[in-house]
C-alpha cells in the first residue's frame, strides 16, 4: 500500500499553473512533483530531469510498448507521458503532483479513482486570450490553436473534482492548499 495520495493539475497553457505550482510546494514539502516526459525540445532554461525527461520519439514508443507510462497524450505533434515507476516510488515517500492535460488527467483517474483532480481557471476568458496573444513567439495560425486548444481545455473543468480561479497566486495556493490538507493530512 502506497502512504501519499496523488493530485492531477491541468490548466490552459497562460493560466499560471507553474507559479500556482511552486507556491504550492514550497508551503508543502511532503509534495513531490511527477516529472513527465516527453519528445518536445527542452525550451531555455529546463533542466532535464526536473522539468521533463526529454526524450526521443523511438525511446518514447519504446517506454509506451514497455508499459511504462502511467498515462501519455499527443497534442501539437508533442508526446507527453507520465512514468508510473516514479510515479509508484514517490508515493511511497509522500504526496504526488502530476502536471497533466485532461486526456492524461481522465486516464490517471481510470488507473487511480482516488486521484483529486483540479482544474486551475483563469480569471477570465478574455484576460487569458490578451496572455496568449501577448507572447509574440508564434504564428497567429498557431496562436488560433493555442486559443481553441485552451476553450477545449476550459470544457474540461466541469470534469474535475475542483475548479481554483487564478486571479492571485497566492490566494488560488491557498485554495488549493486547502483542498490538500482536506484529502491528505
Ligand atoms: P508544455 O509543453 O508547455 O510544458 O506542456 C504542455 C501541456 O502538456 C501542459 O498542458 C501540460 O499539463 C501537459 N503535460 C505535461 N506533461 C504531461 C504528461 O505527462 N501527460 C499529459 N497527458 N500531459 C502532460
Amino acid at each position: 500500500m502506497s502512504k501519499g495520495k496523488l493530485f492531477v493539475f491541468s490548466g490552459a497553457s497562460g493560466v499560471g499553473k507553474s507559479t500556482v505550482l511552486k507556491t504550492v510546494m514550497d508551503q508543502r514539502k511532503d509534495l513531490v512533483f511527477s516529472v513527465s516526459a516527453t519528445t518536445r525540445a527542452p525550451r531555455p532554461g529546463e533542466v532535464e530531469g526536473a522539468d521533463y525527461y526529454f526524450i526521443s520519439r523511438t525511446e518514447f514508443e519504446d517506454w509506451i510498448a514497455r508499459g511504462e507510462f502511467l498515462e501519455y497524450d499527443e497534442h501539437n505533434d508533442v508526446l507527453y507521458g507520465t512514468p508510473v515507476g516514479q510515479v509508484n516510488e514517490k508515493l511511497e515517500r509522500g504526496n504526488v503532483v502530476l502536471d497533466v492535460e485532461p486526456n492524461g488527467a481522465f486516464n490517471v483517474r481510470k488507473s487511480c479513482p482516488e486521484a483529486t483532480l483540479i482544474f486551475v481557471m483563469p480569471p477570465s476568458w478574455e484576460e487569458l486570450e490578451r496572455r496568449l496573444r501577448g507572447r509574440g513567439d508564434t504564428t497567429p495560425e498557431q496562436i488560433e490553436k493555442r486559443l481553441a486548444r485552451a476553450r477545449w481545455e476550459m470544457d474540461q473543468s466541469v470534469h474535475y473534482d475542483y475548479v481554483v480561479t487564478n486571479d492571485r497566486v497566492e490566494a488560488c495556493a491557498a485554495e488549493i492548499l486547502k483542498i490538500i490538507a482536506e484529502k491528505a493530512d
